[in-house]
């Protein structure tokens, strides 16, 4: 047999008689296709009254569309890159025609064109999905997961801090009057006190003013008149920022100054182990089928007060309310469920302690717990674990930082004193005091009766690989860690196409269509 070596012809000049066109390039049913084909059928008019008109002509929106969908499918995210990819990727290069657009055209119409149209055009997609078969946008499964902002690390502002420095400087204050009172006092006369209750940058100068006056023709401290040419230079500027910072901060602790929209928040990827916090945005979704069927962005870190909001854009992009919604223990609150009972939704949403219940056994004997004390409805008393009866003493009405407004009603033991169980019963100073809040208590035993139906099991099990697939989709397949983009709209519209992207990538790996 021989042996001899043969190569293939390789010629890079060799012409066709008839070139291919990039169309024959591109296999039937290449996830580009999908995108093409989807996005052709959405409508585009509102994105296209964002052109004002006018000018040179511009490139179609609906080429960059497709353009960016398919780029962020194929992990591609910065402008440059995608830029680079249309010069260099058949699938790019049959998507945008004969069309050249340059990375400074796909960053405007990102950041500028699509960003207050986004989120019908998904909408659109999620329906024209649904349409397909493939989702349904009336039964959800609901979580959130923390994202890094585009944003310095080290350049936070604290809502602690400012209120601190601000508290400080009206000590300082009063310590300054306290002297000149001091001075005065030596000399028994009257002064005007000078209002420290209220102060900010325009009147801490006028205040300053005040106090040099009454100290003109005073032999003064040396430290002190130090504070005071300190204070009248710097205070009313200091001021002014912490002002700043409070109007940007709103309900939050904390913001980056790179990205004043970021909230500084504890992220699940957390390589180095030491808990850092880092700037980032909490996004929320909803799920069927692993489609992403809503997404929001919170700046808040906890989950709990994210779902209404969330569930309230779903009624704004579908005109309906879903029928369901499963969600684990973070969004177990008195406010979610009344929310979800108001709306005629069945909430699948488990509440603190529901596993505890479930698996440890030994809780249900713990005599001590408020929801294992004895209580006599018709008198409205529980009954301690000695058999004391414990009175109605009041309601405490409580409001959450979101306005929600809560009631407790409070039952009090007669007398602890003395009680050999007390150490174990209760902390607190004088007689033990239970707060019972009936709303929640039916709430909760509500949400249980339907969380250990078989469906209620069932949806549970489905949650963890609903909405967490998707997540770790995000992060792990398409790399997605960190957003491009600075400011609340422009990184929901990020998100918005990571979103899309997610769910064509996955419609494109389904039954193939005939494109
Ligand atoms: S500490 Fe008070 S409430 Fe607790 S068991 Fe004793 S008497 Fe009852």
């Amino acid at each position: 047999m021989s042996k001899k070596v043969t190569f293939k012809t390789y010629s890079q000049n060799q012409l066709s008689l008839l070139p291919p066109s990039y169309d024959d390039l591109v296999a039937a049913n290449h996830p580009v296709r999908v995108v093409n084909y989807i996005i052709d059928q959405l409508d585009i008019s509102a994105l296209a009254k964002e052109y004002k008109g006018g000018g040179s002509s511009s490139y179609h929106p609906r080429m960059l569309l497709k353009v960016l969908v398919y780029a962020y499918l194929r992990n591609v995210y910065s402008s440059r890159k995608i830029e680079q990819a249309l010069q260099e990727n058949i699938h790019f290069m049959w998507l945008i025609g004969q069309s050249k657009p340059d990375h400074g055209t796909i960053s405007n119409f990102r950041g500028q064109r699509l960003r207050n149209q986004l989120k019908q055009i998904f909408t659109q997609v999620v329906l024209l999905l649904q349409e397909a078969g493939v989702l349904s946008i009336k039964d959800l499964y609901i979580d959130g997961t923390k994202i890094e902002a585009n944003a310095n690390r080290y350049t936070f502002v604290w809502a602690k801090s400012a209120k601190t420095s601000r508290e400080r400087i009206q000590k300082q204050l009063k310590d300054i009057w306290a002297y000149v009172e001091k001075v005065y006092g030596e000399e028994q006369k009257e002064l005007n006190e000078p209002d420290f209750t209220a102060i900010d940058p325009e009147k801490i100068a006028a205040t300053i003013d005040q106090i040099n006056e009454a100290l003109k023709d005073k032999p003064v401290n040396k430290e002190i008149k130090r504070k005071l040419d300190y204070g009248k230079k710097n205070w009313p500027k200091n001021l002014q920022k912490y002002k700043e910072q409070e109007e940007i901060l709103g309900e939050r602790n904390s913001y980056s100054k790179t990205d004043p929209d970021a909230t500084f928040m504890r992220m699940k990827e957390d390589h180095m182990g030491n808990g850092q916090l880092k700037p980032g945005y909490n996004l929320q979704a909803s799920s069927n089928n692993q489609y992403i069927t809503n997404y929001t962005l919170a700046q808040t870190t906890a989950d709990t007060t994210t779902l209404k909001n969330h569930l309230n854009e779903h009624i704004n992009s579908y005109g309906e309310s879903p029928d369901s919604v499963t969600a684990d223990a973070g969004y177990g609150s008195e406010e979610n469920y009344t929310y979800l009972e108001e709306n005629d939704i069945t909430g699948f949403v488990k509440y603190n302690y529901f596993h505890k219940e479930q698996h440890d056994k030994k809780r249900a004997e713990i005599p001590f717990l408020p929801d294992n004390l004895f209580y006599n409805e018709g008198q409205d008393i529980y009954y301690c674990p000695i058999g004391q009866p414990m009175l109605n003493i009041g309601i405490k009405q409580d409001t959450t930082k979101t306005g929600f407004e809560q009631a407790y009603i409070r039952y009090q033991a007669q007398n602890c004193a003395g009680c050999p169980m007390q150490g174990q019963c209760h902390k607190a100073k004088g007689n033990r005091i239970v707060e019972r809040n009936y709303n929640l208590l039916r709430l909760k035993k509500q949400a249980k009766e339907l969380l250990l139906l078989e469906k209620g099991v069932a949806k549970r099990k489905r949650r963890c690989w609903e909405i967490e697939a998707i997540f770790a989709n995000i992060k792990q397949n398409m790399n997605f860690r960190r957003f491009m983009l600075r400011r609340l709209d422009k990184v929901s519209l990020e998100t918005g196409l990571l979103a899309m992207a997610h769910n064509l990538k996955k419609f494109s790996a389904g039954p193939k269509l005939a494109i």
